[in-house]
């Protein structure tokens, strides 16, 4: 049903938050009108809203970009799908795009951040018909769970893709246990690795992980690099596998402690992806980089061409939503802000509009 007016939780200023209502837009040609089910809290709205981290467009905007729902209007052949609106939406006509480099799209849309686009905090959300996700089947799996694949679950998959992943492969995810890296470690096994090493500092979350995932874990709170290594290198030995070369390392933590220690793992034609974000420096001899016949990549996002592949592993299993995510009213948004930025939430939460 198209509604008389939006509701939306307004962010007014960084720290601040309004309910409040807007009118329908005039929907442009080639843009759906999205009936929001659910929508993730994600660091990124944390950093806007805490830490001054600027959005493009300035406030007052609704943030919000993990966002499931159902058309209600405009995309005619969608009208009535559920369907996830991908976190980053490219222009699909520069250069970039047509490099297939579209994730990373400099003209790209992020619902909650960009000029002319809104987030997911409201009750619904206009956005371009032609990247959104169809839902086709999802198996018993909450459409509001399937919001998180927008960026928590299709990050961590374009991270693998990056790395070209393959069946067989040796991994080892630092952060292993958080709300971004939690995924990245089942996507990983979910994708054939063949061993999946999960390091987090969480060691309760990280035994959880033994689960979905994870084959072997290390904590390496109060450990150095080295006494990190030496169980890395023993569970090598146990398994039979190398210790020094061919390992395909994702760093989601963004710290500069889990920066340092994936730099020292990276080994012989191994593999570095800084998948986490932070604004610390970290030093490194570059030439060894030249020596292992190795690299670092960067990675940013995730083509919305590749979320049907990504729902798919979150449908058939290989993907676990469940256990990772939780779902509160919406009307409690300022609470579950604090408690997101206290470290207080022990799952993703996806926030269901109550207005
Ligand atoms: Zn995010
Ligand atoms: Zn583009």
């Amino acid at each position: 049903m198209i509604p008389n007016t939006i509701h939306t939780w307004q962010m007014t200023e960084p720290g601040k938050l309004r309910r409040t209502e807007i009118p329908v837009p005039e929907l442009k040609p080639g843009e759906a009108l999205v009936e929001v089910r659910g929508c993730g809290v994600c660091h990124t709205d944390l950093s806007y809203f805490y830490m001054g981290v600027p959005t493009i467009q300035k406030p007052p905007l609704t943030l919000g970009h993990e966002i499931a729902g159902v058309v209600v209007a405009g995309g005619s052949r969608l009208l009535g799908r559920e369907v996830i609106v991908p976190a980053v939406l490219p222009c699909g006509t520069c250069e970039i795009c047509r490099m297939g480099r579209g994730n990373r799209c400099l003209n790209q849309k992020m619902p909650g951040n960009s000029m002319g686009i809104y987030g997911g905090f409201a009750s619904h959300i206009p956005v371009p018909a032609r990247d959104l996700c169809v839902v086709h089947e999802r198996r018993g799996v909450p459409l509001e769970h399937l919001s998180v694949v927008a960026d928590a679950v299709t990050t961590p998959y374009q991270a693998a893709k990056r790395a070209n992943l393959q069946p067989g492969d040796l991994v080892i995810v630092i952060g292993a246990a958080g709300g971004v890296g939690s995924f990245m470690t089942q996507t990983a096994k979910g994708m054939g690795a063949k061993a999946v090493i999960g390091i987090d500092i969480n060691e309760e979350k990280l035994e959880f992980m033994k689960g979905y995932g994870a084959d072997f874990t290390i904590d390496p709170k109060g450990k150095s690099a080295k006494d990190v290594k030496e169980l890395f290198k023993g569970f090598c030995k146990e398994q039979g596998l190398p210790a020094n070369y061919g390992w395909k390392i994702f760093e989601v933590t963004g710290s500069k402690a889990g920066q340092e220690l994936a730099l020292s793992l990276l080994s012989f034609v191994g593999t570095l992806v800084i998948v986490g974000y932070g604004t610390d420096e970290t030093s490194y001899m570059l030439s060894k980089l030249m020596a292992f016949d190795a690299e670092i990549i960067g990675t940013w996002g995730c083509p919305p061409s590749a979320y049907p592949r990504v729902l798919d592993m979150c449908v058939d299993g290989r993907i676990v939503l469940e256990p990772f995510v939780e779902t509160r009213p919406m009307s409690r948004i300022e609470q579950v802000f604090e408690e997101a930025h206290h470290g207080q939430l022990r799952k993703r939460v996806v926030l269901i509009p109550d207005f």
